[in-house]
């Protein structure tokens, strides 16, 4: 049997450690009390657990080994185990032993756990997506200096090319700055009330030379008659604008057209950015969002002059970023082969 004082102490542990998941079980590990977060962990009521062994209740070999070597040793044990339906729960577990049976504490770490290893994604990507430039760079370079290339055109041309890889880092290296510095929510947004045509223009403006160079047309849509004015910071939305547009001149084909505008939906102001290039596939278009995100590494057109050649799967995080900062979102429609319509929407002012 438990000592009743312990009943008393378990409930103020329960009052004081709200939203841990707490536990007291016998010394033949059958639960003799669960907190509120236990109950609803195992997804029975508390009168339902009483009584239950720890194993039936929580389902858990990791949890119950721990509880069990707590009462051998009677010594505080700490681990890991994972619980709830379908084991979608990580918890940090400390098993206390009493005179008589033990208090189980479970501390939830499952978005730490997620955050570590979105992290540790991150750094694997960036490793990556460095490595394969510098490579280039090195073996370029090294071609140059062992005077394995004599003849100067080819040399011009292998300077060209590291050049048009150090560009790319860089460009690399503004975007993962852009980005974190977005993600972070430390940038602070300049909002104004932005006439959308003047957004419009600005982006058509950067895109055009770049455009002409790949033979792709840049056309402004027609503005809608009503007038609206969006509530944005005009520097974020137009490097917003300017990376849907980079991108639509980048999956086009030559002679392909990009077509630029805005129109007012339900309270917001939402520009669109539409080509008629190669199309995303339908079971990649939810993805490409995600920071790191690549359809194939091969389908751009290859770059003859370095402006467009820094793809890393970035360029459309940002977009979306840019958008949720200001309470904004991003979408699009697109088919394969026949072209894509991007868009961001903003509130309108
Ligand atoms: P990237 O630097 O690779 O272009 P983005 O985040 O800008 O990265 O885009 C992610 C992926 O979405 C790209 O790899 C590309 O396959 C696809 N994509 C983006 N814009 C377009 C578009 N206008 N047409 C076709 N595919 C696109």
């Amino acid at each position: 049997m438990i000592d009743p004082t312990a009943w008393a102490a378990f409930d103020a542990l329960i009052a004081r450690r709200g939203g841990d998941v707490l536990l007291l079980v016998d010394d033949l590990l059958r639960i003799v009390r669960a907190g509120p977060e236990a109950a609803d962990l195992a997804e029975r009521p508390e009168e339902t657990l009483r009584g239950m062994s720890l194993i039936a209740g929580f389902g858990s070999a990791a949890l119950d080994a721990l509880a069990r070597q707590a009462i051998t040793t009677r010594e505080v044990v700490s681990g890991e185990a994972t619980l709830g339906h379908l084991g979608a729960r990580r918890f940090a577990v400390d098993a206390v032993p009493l005179q008589r049976g033990l208090v189980l504490s479970l501390h939830d770490i499952t978005a730490l756990r997620r955050m570590e290893r979105v992290r540790r994604d991150f750094v694997a990507n960036i490793g990556h997506e460095l490595r394969t430039p510098l490579t280039s760079i090195k073996l370029l370079a090294e071609t140059l200096t062992s005077g394995a290339v004599d003849d100067p055109a080819t040399t011009r041309d292998f300077a060209a090319q590291i050049e048009r890889e150090a560009d790319h880092l860089a460009q690399l290296v503004v975007e993962l700055l852009d980005l974190t510095t977005i993600e972070s929510g430390e940038t602070r947004l300049s909002l104004e009330a932005l006439d959308p045509e003047t957004a419009v223009a600005a982006c058509i403006e950067r895109i055009g030379p770049v455009a002409e160079r790949r033979e792709v047309r840049v056309r402004r849509l027609d503005p809608p008659d009503t007038s609206a004015r969006a509530l944005a910071d005009p520097a974020r939305l137009g490097q917003a604008l300017l990376n849907l547009a980079h991108n639509a001149v980048k999956y086009s084909h030559h002679g392909g057209e990009v077509r630029i505008g805005w129109e007012p939906v339900d309270g917001r102001v939402r520009f669109t950015v539409a080509d008629d290039g190669i199309g995303v596939p339908v079971a990649h278009q939810q993805r490409i969002f995600e920071r790191f995100y690549k359809v194939d590494r091969s389908r751009a057109r290859v770059p003859e002059d370095g402006q467009l050649s820094g793809s890393a799967g970035l360029g459309l995080a940002i977009v979306r970023h840019i958008a949720e900062a200001h309470r904004g979102s991003v979408g699009v429609a697109s088919e394969e082969g026949v072209g894509s319509t991007f868009w961001i929407e903003v509130p309108a002012a």
